[in-house]
């Protein structure tokens, strides 16, 4: 019998600001594969491999994909070729986009634990040429492209054994995202349905859709969850419901809504990078343009307004001690937080009182290093003080209102059903 091999491959910066997306791309590419190739088996479902949220030479929200195919040994060649052709065709050609295309030929469904670890720099560095040239060398990797290459190693390498998420990416016209008109109430009701097993498609806040991305993009709807039976019926529903004429879909596993960025984030700012620290608010002003800005030793920590209420509850940690995580940059010299979520570990700053005399009532005053004293009626008792948090606020835990979440933040919406998607992975009409 003919040795059976997996073929990883992974594509990157396929789109630009023009349009297009590496999404798309690789749904194309998988459905000429299905047709060209019956003999292939496709190993897993394609991950969607969002990567470091900062780095600036993204398009809009960091994603690479990823595949693993399953064929006989002397097939490869073939289907590699296949795969370069297919890419080139249907690549973006506008714009910034620079695609980058990885292989890698193993005898497992497992990469190696280099090219693990090449991911998780990916998610919360920035990674170089050099760095990936050396990956490649060591495991035998084979790239083809410009810029894209970066992130399709750094995919090919991706880990969501702890945590991951699903989106069903539904595809069609841009054009048909102009006109069309999806109810607020139907999508609520959808998620209400399904709910906890998909998550960020409605903004209660703002009474707002979040499924639609906007953008000159082919995406038209993007229905995320923890569960491919809940997403596929959402899907099902909603495309009857408004009548409407797609091109397919295809159901992607993704690390969306994991925080892997910020579990792996470093303590020490650098630009570019995600950065979680322990921080004692020590100043805060409104700007201007009603952002908040804070100070903290020789850091600043920015929050932007539409946030939503995240800007109220920083102006109201003065002195206290938070946990806050986001992007940093350096800018003139000192480097910026621009924040993503905090959490108030304590309340430091703290007015102290004498407390009133129990006989008379009038305040007492100190007299000696361990007694009180009340000059009206005289009487003495140990010294004991009234302690007041200067800032009395009840939140313990903030992140953006969710339709300012981005990609790998962790909607409220998830807490508790972490990595429920890795054991409810099974799936029927994955690509139509
Ligand atoms: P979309 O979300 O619409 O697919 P995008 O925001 O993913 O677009 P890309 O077109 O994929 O943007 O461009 C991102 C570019 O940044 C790619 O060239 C990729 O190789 C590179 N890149 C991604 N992560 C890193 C990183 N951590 N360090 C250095 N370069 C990176």
């Amino acid at each position: 019998m003919l040795k059976q091999v997996y073929l990883h491959v992974a594509i990157d910066d396929a789109d630009s600001h023009m349009g297009g997306c590496t999404t798309y791309v690789t749904y194309r590419l998988l459905k000429d594969i299905i047709r060209e190739f019956s003999e292939i088996e496709i190993a897993d479902l394609p991950l969607l491999v969002r990567l470091n949220p900062y780095v600036p030479f993204k398009t809009r929200g960091n994603a690479a994909t990823k595949l693993i195919l399953r064929t006989c040994e002397n097939a490869v060649d073939k289907l590699r070729e296949f795969i370069i052709s297919k890419v080139e065709q249907y690549a973006e050609r506008r714009g910034k986009a620079s695609p980058g295309i990885a292989f890698l030929i193993s005898n497992s469904l497992q990469v190696p634990d280099g090219l693990r670890r090449l991911y998780y720099k990916a998610v919360t560095d920035v990674v170089t040429f050099d760095i990936v040239k050396k990956i490649c060398d060591r495991y035998n990797i084979e790239t083809i492209g410009g810029r894209g290459i970066i992130g399709a190693v750094a995919a090919l390498g991706a880990d969501f054994s702890n945590d991951s998420t699903y989106e069903l990416l539904i595809y069609g016209d841009p054009q048909i995202k102009k006109s069309l008109e999806v109810n607020y109430e139907l999508v609520k009701l959808l998620h209400e349905l399904s709910r906890p097993f998909t998550f960020l498609d409605v903004d209660p806040e703002d009474c707002t859709v979040l499924l639609m991305p906007a953008g000159p993009d082919p995406v038209i709807f993007g229905i995320r969850g923890e569960s491919p039976l809940h997403i596929l019926t959402f899907a099902s529903v909603l495309l009857t419901a408004l009548g409407l004429d797609v091109e397919g879909w295809l159901l992607y596993r993704t690390n969306q809504g994991t925080e892997i960025h910020v579990e792996h984030a470093a303590w020490r700012p650098r630009t570019y990078r995600p950065v979680r620290k322990i921080v004692h608010i020590e100043h805060c002003y409104r700007t201007e343009e009603r952002h908040v800005e804070t100070t903290c030793g020789d850091l600043n920590l920015w929050c932007y307004r539409h946030l939503g209420t995240m800007c109220t509850e920083i102006e109201r940690d003065l002195g206290a001690v938070l946990d806050v995580w986001g992007g940093a940059k350096l800018q003139d010299g000192k480097y910026y937080i621009y924040i993503e979520g905090i959490r108030k570990v304590a309340d430091r700053q703290v007015r102290l009182e004498n407390p009133r005399c129990p006989r008379c009532g009038r305040r007492l005053v100190s007299s000696g290093r361990d007694l009180m004293k009340c000059e009206k009626c005289g009487l003495v008792l140990p010294k004991e003080k009234i302690v007041h948090p200067i800032v009395e606020s009840e939140h313990t835990f903030s992140i953006p209102k969710f339709s300012e979440h981005r990609h790998l933040m962790k909607s409220f919406e998830r807490v508790g059903v972490e990595g429920l998607a890795n054991v409810l992975n099974i799936s029927v009409l994955w690509i139509v």
